[in-house]
């Protein structure tokens, strides 16, 4: 299995702050395949066990349902509304 790391830069929201979760926009989903079960996040030099999460959403408009993909840390992880950070992402939790 080849070892990936998925990395990108994410300000965080109050809502992301405020459920321990982090965003991962659709252009960036596709890197996430195969990548299911326990994930292991780094932010600011701390690693963090997270996991793929999705929302059904219609903020499209009737008839363009869609899904949200979001990284779940497991504990707090302590997300600050506001704060840029860089996500590091790899295969395997903590
Ligand atoms: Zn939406």
């Amino acid at each position: 299995m080849v070892h990936r790391i998925i990395k990108f830069e994410r300000r965080i929201t109050r809502e992301e702050a405020d459920t321990s979760r982090i965003l991962v926009r659709r252009e960036l989903i596709r890197h996430f395949a195969g990548m299911r079960g326990e994930l292991r996040v780094l932010l600011r030099d701390a690693v963090y066990s997270a996991r793929l999460v999705s929302d059904l959403c219609s903020c499209g408009g009737l008839g363009r349902e869609h899904s949200h993909h979001f990284l779940l840390l497991c504990g707090a992880g302590g997300l600050r509304a506001g704060e840029r950070l860089t996500v590091q992402v790899e295969a395997g939790g903590c």
